[in-house]
């Protein structure tokens, strides 16, 4: 594994990227290598998010930034197989449960020379539920995006929604954002979330790729600086050679320190009663009591607490438990 902070060349994409737009940079570089190349991600479009494919750089807006909702993947991993099997190469990225669930329809395929993937450092996601209450609070029709640096990158900064609010684009403020509130408690994750296997430091893809909240300096930081990290020689070798980012070493426990999904998907708030009730039972629940208890409001936040205070103890135990491994590791090799 090697550990890099890094942006896109081009000031549109890192612009326009949750951290540094390196997804897009990478997609760039890709469909540059591969004249018959196609890149897979995630698109939003009328409130619901699907994967895609597309073969033009023009098109790559379309699938940059981050959807904090689970991504429809009906029928994609055929569609991948398809194009492996008509020779064209393939760029698919996603959650790592997604490229998980990739491998396992390719079988034998996984290994195709022809085949990259990228996996995001993943928080866990909601459903579809905490986007409706969220548009139903503000009385929107409509999500335009989940991200937004221009206050800077900083998840009390940039975490914020756009809606559409009477015809006009808002962005509302993080520490009012109903969507924000409901994704920080995990109450709504889908269930899988909270034992994900995929949130492991043994990582599925052949890149990485999160936000590096430490590491770089305030005014790249600023502008956006993504995690990015090879777990193999082939994302070693296809990042090598991509002209279109700019990228810096640093060491894998950089990027560890703030990010814990990096190498761990274990949560206690599966525990809670909210997370362990049926989700018919809960949406049974009077919306108003919904959305007090899935937005912390008093007095429900002594309830959902000490899953999180148990939670940051668990996440110092593991990191500790990988420093000590990483140490062991840099020892040998030295
Ligand atoms: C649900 C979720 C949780 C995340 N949690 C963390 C976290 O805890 N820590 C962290 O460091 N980073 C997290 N990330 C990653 C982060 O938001 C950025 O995607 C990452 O920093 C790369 O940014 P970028 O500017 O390079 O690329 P971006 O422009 O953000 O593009 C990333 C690519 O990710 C894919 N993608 C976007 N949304 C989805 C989705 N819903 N399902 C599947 N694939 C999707 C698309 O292919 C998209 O093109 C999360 C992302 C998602 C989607």
């Amino acid at each position: 594994m090697k550990a890099y902070g890094g942006w896109a060349n081009n000031p549109k994409f890192r612009h326009d990227g949750a951290s540094g737009g390196a997804w897009s940079a990478l997609a760039e570089a890709f469909l540059k290598q591969h004249k018959d190349g196609v890149v897979i991600g995630a698109r939003l479009e009328n409130n619901k998010v699907y994967h895609y494919a597309i073969n033009k750089v023009e098109d790559i807006p379309l699938l940059a930034n981050s959807k904090y909702i689970q991504s429809n993947t009906d029928g994609i991993y055929k569609t991948v197989k398809a194009f492996l099997k008509e020779g064209r190469w393939v760029f698919f990225s996603g959650c790592p449960c997604q490229i998980a669930a990739l491998y396992a329809y390719l079988g034998n395929m996984r290994t195709h020379e022809r085949l990259l993937t990228a996996g995001l450092i993943c928080h866990g996601i909601p459903g579809e539920e905490a986007l409706e209450l969220h548009l139903k609070y503000y009385n929107s029709p409509r999500l335009f995006s989940f991200r937004n640096k221009e206050n800077g990158q900083f998840y009390t900064e940039s975490q914020c929604t756009t809606i559409d609010i009477d015809g006009r684009p808002v962005t509302i403020k993080r520490k009012d954002d109903v969507f924000y509130k409901i994704f920080s408690t995990w109450l709504l994750d889908r269930k899988s979330c909270s034992n994900c296997r995929y949130s492991s430091i043994e990582r599925i893809e052949d890149i990485t790729l999160g936000d590096f909240w430490g590491g770089a300096d305030e005014k790249e930081f600023k502008e956006g600086v993504s995690a990015i990290v090879v777990n193999n020689q082939k994302g070693y070798d296809f990042l090598s050679k991509a002209d279109t980012i700019h990228i810096y070493e640093t060491s894998v426990l950089k990027v560890a320190v703030t990010n814990p999904h990096l190498y761990m998907g274990f949560k206690f708030i599966q525990y809670h009663p909210i997370a362990l009730w049926p989700d018919f039972f809960r949406r049974l629940l009077p919306e108003s009591i919904r959305l007090a208890i899935l937005t912390r409001k008093m007095p429900w936040l002594l309830l959902w607490a000490p899953y999180k205070i148990m939670q940051k103890i668990y996440i110092s135990w593991q990191f500790g438990q990988l420093r000590r491994k990483y140490e062991e590791l840099w020892t040998n090799k030295k």
